[in-house]
């Protein structure tokens, strides 16, 4: 008798152990989506989502009115910038704070101010059983990219950044290339060769990806016409037909990982930040019109697996101070378009031309480079409402786990 009291007591503080785990457990499921997608339109200011929407507009006849997929998320909210040591971040300071929470010195990528390495939203999910994808427009070793799986204090040795891939285990990586692929002075191994002999398979475009790397384990998208150098294409004009989109690489990233596990991804629209240094409107808009068009892909996902996906866009920073009216109240949409095209997609003039050119047409540019003004986040999905209103950009992490 005394026996079954014992075995029963210890069933009951078993089953109060279990409960109490299946609780937490469940709580967390509540709070953190199974399939989180994390858009970075790197430069990405408030103004520059408007001056792609007033050219849409402008294509469809009208003044206004015309939206990006990612305005039309029901949670809208602002994100300030500013970096540990600087009034205006960089991308690598700003990456860093969005993925590991916590504000870091413009240049360092994935350590904090104190030079501590610090955990990314990216290895953290990992270690939750999460696969991960990290997407690039831009190499996949740049300021943004390397701020999920790098811990670095200069952006500038993208080389070494480009080693602490194995380290991180991260299933897929997509973009254009590597910067520094052989090393600075460009005598040191191919980063292709020493990720093979670290367990990734590399292949260059579309097609060879699918018949060398799609039923591997841990894979690296390249850019077809970035075999063996870094990248410079951040145009259209500049792709070669074997190169992916954005979407694309998204769509192969999401094939490639599969959904029975839970995954994340981080995919930047990196090259909205080339364009908008160089104060080219019309490259700057087309990129805006990639980076939703990916936006599209995981959408899609979203209504088939409503209950579990969770869709974030925002931006690192604003690049160029943009302005959507420089003196007259009409914009030229017209003569800029033309421009454009006739160029033959390659910019041919240089900063002070194209700036006052950009300025006759009624588009103001104030700087080649960053800008602190807050930036946008659209959000949808599972958790979607954390992300209304006013924020920070170290508050992002914490509010796609659920904490
Ligand atoms: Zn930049």
């Amino acid at each position: 008798m005394r026996r079954l009291s014992i075995i029963l007591a210890a069933i009951a503080v078993i089953a109060s152990v279990i409960s109490c785990n299946s609780q937490t457990k469940t709580s967390t499921e509540d709070n953190k989506a199974k399939y989180v997608f994390l858009f970075i339109g790197d430069g990405m200011g408030s103004t520059h989502v408007a001056t792609a929407e007033s050219y849409l507009s402008y294509k469809a006849g009208k003044l206004g009115g015309e939206q990006l997929l990612m305005t039309t998320f029901p949670y809208y909210g602002t994100v300030t910038t500013h970096s540990a040591d600087k009034h205006i971040t960089c991308s690598s300071a700003a990456g860093t704070a969005i993925a590991c929470g916590e504000k870091a010195n413009n240049g360092t990528v994935g350590i904090n101010k104190d030079s501590l390495e610090i955990e990314s939203v990216a290895s953290r999910l990992k270690k939750d059983g999460y696969k991960i994808g990290i997407i690039s427009t831009v190499p996949i070793n740049h300021a943004t990219p390397s701020a999920f799986y790098a811990h670095h204090d200069d952006r500038g040795d993208g080389y070494e950044i480009s080693q602490d891939i194995p380290e991180s285990g991260f299933e897929f990586f997509a973009g254009a290339g590597f910067l520094e692929f052989k090393g600075k002075d460009g005598q040191r191994e191919p980063t292709d060769a020493f990720l093979e002999r670290n367990g990734y398979s590399v292949s260059y475009g579309l097609n060879e990806f699918r018949s060398e790397s799609m039923n591997k384990e841990k894979a690296v998208f390249c850019q077809a016409s970035n075999r063996e150098e870094s990248a410079d294409n951040y145009t259209s004009g500049d792709r070669e037909e074997a190169d992916a989109t954005l979407g694309q690489m998204l769509e192969l990233g999401m094939e490639f990982l599969g959904t029975e596990e839970p995954f994340f991804f981080m995919c930047e629209g990196g090259a909205i930040d080339w364009s908008a240094h160089g104060n080219l409107t019309m490259p700057m808009i087309e990129n805006i019109l990639e980076f939703d068009e990916a936006i599209k892909v995981a959408h899609e996902f979203y209504l088939a697996h409503p209950d579990e996906t969770l869709i974030i866009v925002t931006a690192d920073h604003e690049t160029g101070g943009l302005t959507l009216g420089a003196g007259s109240s009409t914009i030229k949409w017209e003569k800029l378009e033309n421009e454009w095209i006739e160029s033959g997609k390659k910019s041919t003039m240089d900063s002070d031309e194209n700036r006052k050119f950009n300025k006759s047409c009624s588009i103001g540019w104030t700087t080649g480079s960053h800008t602190g003004g807050a930036v946008p986040m659209f959000a949808i999905g599972v958790g979607a409402e954390r992300f209304n209103g006013r924020m920070d950009n170290t508050e992002i992490k914490s509010k796609i786990l659920g904490e």
